[in-house]
């Protein structure tokens, strides 16, 4: 028998192993080892602070969500010695044959000289990317009379980037809807040189702030918070001043990965971005957020790389060359308030264009535009996420990025 050990049951660990429990023999063992029981949505996180979905809402039991033929193993995990094919849990040491490392990204504001400051931290400087962060920001968006609004972006790469932009399209909303956004001064602070990563995106997000009155502050790269003046202090000098601050800290791969000498400087593990094998360790992958391919970390990457992953780790189990490619194909929809979201389509050669998607002409979904379809679209993707992609199931879109639909760059800028 066969020791496959899967560490993290969150997004891609959840989806992995149901789906390798159809898919390797029977005399294989799945055990999953996470620290506790509690599967969170995390894009419901953003709709929180706003009141559009609850606490109670995004979590479920993670076993609840695993196949009854996988174990799970609740403890810490503490290191891994990739020699002895040994993982160090916290009150236990469980020993493997297949390792697929799949802790994603943790949000580390301690990372940020002064953020974490107990005058300001959950006071009036917030984080939405943990369900704690984003019940305490709730009570303060509610309580928020006006003032400076800052949303800020620490470092790249963060998960789901464009979850910042959305929470400033839906705080527009928001304040609207509360008759004081003319109180409200919102500016978007990011490292980038722009709304976005890419030109075509970052040019069409950019229109959406300046509709939306949102200022942008760019290549703001952090030195500290100053939580006695409350302001966000550059390496460049410049000072942004703020009287609710939402901040989405330094992502970290998780801390274990660093500790056990497998991790970059970020702690996400550097592997063969087609096949997710660790360039270390043969007997080694890293799906998800945790490893470092060149592409967004989202729970879509998850889905299509686990597809093209799951065909390779059968091979290689097999004693087979490896034959799938993983082209880094990402999906993303970005809430932008007042009824509406965009699409986002892309992989690791072509940045995301405008056009529609899955289909040419036809769509239904419009790529980069703001429509009702799109908006649709993503709170459907919430029972998607429950039914069809945690339990491994088929879904009718493309695994590998199509050109179909899309308006190439140099069109775009023509138009
Ligand atoms: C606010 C927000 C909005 C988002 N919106 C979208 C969206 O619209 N679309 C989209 O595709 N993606 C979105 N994402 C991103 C998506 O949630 C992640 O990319 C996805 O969850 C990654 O899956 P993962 O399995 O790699 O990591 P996770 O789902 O984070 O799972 C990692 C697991 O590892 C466990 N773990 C970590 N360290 C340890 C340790 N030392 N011991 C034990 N267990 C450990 C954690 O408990 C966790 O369960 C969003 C994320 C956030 C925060």
């Amino acid at each position: 028998m066969s020791k496959v050990l899967i560490l993290g049951a969150g997004t891609a660990g959840t989806m992995l192993a149901n789906k390798l429990v159809k898919a390797l023999p029977p005399t294989a063992s799945i055990t999953v080892v996470d620290k506790d029981d509690d599967h969170d949505y995390q894009p419901g996180y953003l709709f929180i602070p706003f009141g559009t979905i609850t606490p109670e809402r995004v979590r479920r039991s993670r076993k609840a969500q695993l196949s009854p033929k996988v174990e799970l193993v609740t403890d810490a995990i503490v290191s891994v010695d990739p020699k002895a094919r040994t993982v160090e849990l916290k009150t236990r040491t469980l020993s493997y044959d297949w390792l697929v490392i799949a802790t994603g990204t943790t949000p580390r504001p301690d990372m940020t000289e002064g953020l974490t400051d107990e005058r300001i931290w959950r006071k009036s400087a917030f984080d939405f990317y943990t369900r704690d962060g984003a019940i305490a920001l709730k009570k303060a968006m509610d309580s928020f009379k006006g003032g400076k609004l800052l949303i800020h972006i620490t470092e790249m790469p963060i998960k789901c980037p464009v979850a910042p932009l959305e929470f400033a399209f839906l705080a527009d909303d928001f304040f609207r809807h509360k008759k004081i956004r003319h109180l409200v001064d919102i500016t978007y602070v990011t490292p980038l040189d722009g709304a976005f990563t890419k030109p075509v995106a970052s040019k069409k997000l950019g229109y959406v702030l300046e509709d939306r009155s949102i200022r942008l502050a760019t290549d703001f790269a952090i030195e500290r918070v100053d939580p006695e003046t409350k302001k966000l202090v550059g390496f460049d000098g410049r000072e942004i001043p703020f009287d609710l601050l939402v901040t989405v800290p330094t992502n970290m791969g998780a801390q274990y990965v660093i500790d056990s000498g497998m991790g970059d400087d970020l702690g996400f593990v550097p592997v063969d971005k087609k096949t997710l094998q660790s360039l270390q360790y043969e007997n080694v992958f890293a799906v998800g957020d945790a490893s470092n391919i060149p592409t967004s970390k989202a729970g879509s990457v998850a889905h299509f790389s686990i597809h093209v992953f799951v065909d390779n780790f059968t091979a290689a189990y097999a004693g087979k060359p490896m034959t799938h490619a993983f082209d880094g194909h990402a999906n993303c929809f970005i809430e932008s308030g007042r009824g509406k979201a965009m699409l986002l389509d892309f992989n690791y050669d072509t940045e995301p264009l405008t056009g529609s998607f899955p289909v040419t002409t036809i769509g239904p979904m419009s790529l980069l535009k703001e429509t009702r379809l799109n908006h649709i679209g993503k709170l459907a993707f919430e029972q998607i996420y429950w039914q069809m992609l945690l339990p491994g199931r088929h879904l009718p879109v493309p695994t590998l990025m199509s050109m179909a639909g899309k308006v190439p760059a140099e069109k775009t800028k023509e138009s």
